[in-house]
């Protein structure tokens, strides 16, 4: 006999079902605000009222839904206008998706974090359903899990340095005698234990923000001149590799009429920004082969900051290029399987621009070269004189 057929009770009326959703919404952990078009609360439940700290429904009900849900990122920073995504999604009508970030709570100081999502429900004429979820215990709950790769990478870097120093005594003819097979077998465990030294050295680099250890510092720079720089200190790698590397040389679109080398002002954190270039010009170096050319640029873009790294290499297949930013992902291939990486650069780099309030991209065609675009906040020169002074006064711009 199917499951289905089997004998059921009788269904509940329209009446019945509705009470058993108002039930649903007033004992479930999760926050949940229904606003009508106009972004203005309707409904509240239980939850979303003990995590706002707003009291009641009614001190709810009739409110701009950005009265009670003000949002930080989730390292505890300002979101301008255009990087929080609840606002966007909110004013364009449009779903969100679990994003991670701090509900300042009520007038208080506290925060509290929470995943937040939101679901635009057409249907029942331009509402919006907020739901969103305390995440302290899942938090913890990594923050345990990437304390114990810290620890362990941090640990395991000392004697993979041992192993890798008796490997170098035994290669130098000058301290070891050893045959041509011998060599082999310990050039390949050299380059084995170099791999692994690189491995542990980008897991703590990365697990350092995840876990908190780091935040960013931010000082008011001029972008153009930092990047230059940056760029600069790889050309005898880039030499060494018969490649040829620009700053500033090609525009990102011949018709772009965005000027190249103004003066373009940013806020972010110095060491930060060498970290990010470093790691994209680094995989131009890698991924392209000798002859080819990596073009480093800084465009002032409205009130952003877009750099580029375009290279001409391999290039990435769309369904790879889905995947690069995630840890430990490495497009395999016959012509990456020859490159050395760990698979933690661009995971590095995605996390590391996005503490800064910025976002990163790739576009790319397999075989056909590769762009990464880092677009971070612009400060306007009377901002950048304004932060300057603060900063120098030890204030930092009065910005976390
Ligand atoms: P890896 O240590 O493997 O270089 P990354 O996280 O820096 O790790 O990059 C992830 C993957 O993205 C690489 O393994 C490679 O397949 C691809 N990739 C990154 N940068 C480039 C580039 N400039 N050109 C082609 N492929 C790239």
């Amino acid at each position: 006999m199917s499951l289905f057929s089997s004998k059921k009770t009788k269904k509940p009326s329209a009446s019945e079902t509705s009470g058993l959703a108002e039930l649903a919404l007033k004992t479930i952990h999760d926050g949940v605000l229904i606003t009508d078009r106009n972004n203005i609360i309707q409904f509240i439940n239980p939850a979303a009222i003990t995590m706002t700290d707003c009291g009641s429904a009614n001190n709810a009900i009739g409110l701009d839904y950005g009265l009670l849900i003000k949002l930080e990122s989730k390292e505890g920073r300002e979101l301008s206008d255009q990087e929080n995504p609840l606002l966007n999604a909110m004013k364009n009508n449009q779903p969100l998706e679990s994003f991670r970030g701090s509900l300042i709570v009520g007038q208080t100081n506290k925060r509290l974090p929470i995943s937040i999502s939101v679901l635009p429900a057409d249907n029942l004429g331009g509402q919006k359903i907020i739901t969103f979820r305390n995440i302290t215990k899942e938090l913890e709950e990594e923050g345990a899990q990437t304390e114990f790769i810290s620890t362990a990478s941090h640990e395991m870097r000392t004697p993979v340095a041992t192993i890798d120093g008796y490997l170098s005594l035994c290669l130098n003819p000058a301290t070891a005698t050893i045959d041509a097979r011998a060599k082999g077998y310990l050039d390949a465990a050299q380059t084995a234990s170099k791999h692994l030294g690189k491995l542990f050295q980008d897991l703590l680099d990365a697990t350092k923000l995840d876990d908190g250890r780091i935040r960013p510092k931010f000082k008011p720079m001029e972008m153009v001149g930092a990047v230059r720089t940056i760029t600069n200190s790889f050309q005898t790698r880039a030499t060494e590799a018969k490649l040829n590397l620009r700053f500033g040389s090609e525009d990102i679109s011949p018709s772009d009429s965005r000027r190249l080398n103004q003066v373009v002002y940013g806020f972010v954190d110095p060491t930060f920004l060498v970290e990010i270039m470093s790691n994209l010009i680094e995989n131009a170096l890698k991924y392209t082969p000798a002859g080819g050319s990596i073009y480093v640029n800084v465009l002032g873009d409205g009130d952003r900051v877009l750099i580029n790294v375009t290279d001409t290499g391999i290039g990435i297949s769309a369904d790879d290029l889905a995947h690069i930013f995630q840890k430990f992902y490495r497009a395999d291939n016959s012509d990456t399987r020859e490159i050395g990486g760990t698979g933690l650069g661009l995971y590095l780099v995605k996390q590391r621009v996005e503490a800064m309030g910025g976002r990163v991209w790739a576009e790319s065609a397999f075989g056909e070269g590769s762009t990464f675009y880092v677009s971070l906040p612009r400060l306007t020169g009377e901002e950048y004189e304004k932060r300057m002074i603060a900063f120098n006064n030890n204030i930092n711009g009065g910005i976390k």
